[in-house]
């Protein structure tokens, strides 16, 4: 049971009479109601169970008097009209009428040339590409009217390497939505003056941290430019390192990301695997909880573009589509193969069969990667 107020858990081991009240409290048609049968009124373990719900502020025991009112809860249950399946479901309806309105994020991979070439499978960063993206395409897409509820859009790459630059960022000056830069040190210094040229509002740099941050960090504080620094983490030894970029210029500019090299699982075993205690202390309340019943939080509403003008749901998967097709025809395709979006831990074994599933993240890319669908020592 679990409190998505005070996000306290109350984990206990069933016995044959809890069980019979845990089924009933799940029977929907019960509002959250149950009756104690009079011969179990003095069994010790339902005594102590009822005991710590109430002290957990789960539920309450009360006497039933014929004069007294019968209360009743409503447990919690999803929106039904915003439920997928529902949709699915239903002859007349199309999961496009819902999914169109959760497109809101969009990350554009500028060709050129990278330093980690498969790291764009993990985190947002530049792929290693000689396409050039067609912008004209680009700008088709992103004036289709299934673009409204777009909030966010993420350029990743060298801007100067990209042939269109002008016209993108003619573009992206248009679209009245946030902007973030995903740039290497180097990149971003140039970049700062175009941009401030031609002043683009609503935007943010984030800037892959390689040592040489003090200079422009400096230019950036000094021009109020907003930005933060990647750091990317991949072993134990590099804390030290982290620690002083953070205590220099203080935690707020520093955006930390692990990275998975192949040969570094320890780290992740030891810094990314979640134990219990570390679930319990995820502190979801009611809200992230239906989330993770329905949709995969990293993946909802995103999709990507590389190079070569194929649409991503997700970078570890084949494509959904091209800039050609139409966002509408991408998002049903999306929200049908479950491959991103509704990638849940229900979908996935061990999660589906485990008490936490509605608890612990949705699945990553790290999973992906990594190739383990649970990154946690709850069920190794
Ligand atoms: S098995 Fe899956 S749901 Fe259970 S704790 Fe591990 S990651 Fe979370």
């Amino acid at each position: 049971m679990y409190n998505s107020q005070s996000h306290m858990l109350y984990y206990f081991l069933c016995n044959e009479i809890t069980e019979y009240y845990c089924d009933h409290l799940l029977d929907m048609t019960n509002l959250y109601v149950i009756e104690i049968e009079e011969s179990h009124i003095t069994n010790g373990n339902l005594i102590d169970w009822l005991h710590n719900i109430e002290q957990l502020k789960m539920g309450y025991v009360d006497e039933i008097q014929e004069t007294k009112t019968f209360i009743v809860s409503f447990p919690p249950l999803l929106n039904l009209q915003s439920d997928i399946d529902r949709i699915e479901a239903a002859e007349d309806r199309d999961v496009g009428e819902y999914a169109a309105q959760n497109w809101n994020e969009f990350s554009i991979y500028l060709g050129g040339e990278s330093k980690f070439p498969n790291l764009h499978k993990q985190i947002p960063y530049p792929v290693d590409d000689s396409s050039i993206l067609p912008f004209y395409d680009l700008q088709a897409f992103l004036s289709s009217s299934d673009n409204s509820y777009l909030n966010t859009i993420n350029i990743i790459g060298n801007p100067f390497s990209y042939p269109y630059k002008a016209e993108l960022m003619d573009l992206l000056y248009s679209i009245p939505v946030k902007k973030n830069f995903y740039l290497t040190a180097s990149t971003a210094c140039r970049f700062i003056k175009e941009i401030q040229q031609i002043d683009l509002p609503n935007y943010e740099l984030y800037i892959y941290y390689e040592q040489e941050e003090a200079s422009i960090h400096h230019i950036l504080t000094e021009k109020q430019i907003p930005f933060h620094w990647i750091y990317l983490i991949s072993s134990e030894k590099q804390y030290e390192d982290l620690e002083k970029l953070e205590t220099k210029y203080g935690n707020e500019y520093v955006e930390v990301h692990p990275i998975y090299t192949g040969d570094n699982l320890p780290f992740f075993e030891e810094n990314v695997y979640l134990a219990e205690e570390d679930i319990l202390q995820s502190n979801y309340d009611k809200q992230d909880i239906f989330a993770h019943q329905v949709m995969n939080t990293n993946f909802w509403g995103r999709l990507s573009v590389l190079p070569d003008g194929k649409v991503y749901s997700n970078l570890n998967h084949p494509p959904l589509g091209t800039l050609k097709d139409r966002v509408y025809d991408l998002i049903v395709d999306e929200m049908k193969s479950k491959r991103a979006w509704r990638w849940i831990r229900d979908e996935v074994s061990p999660c589906k069969d485990c008490l936490f599933r509605y608890l612990c993240p949705s699945p990553s890319n790290y999973e992906l990667v990594i190739g383990k669908p649970n990154l946690c020592h709850v069920k190794p």
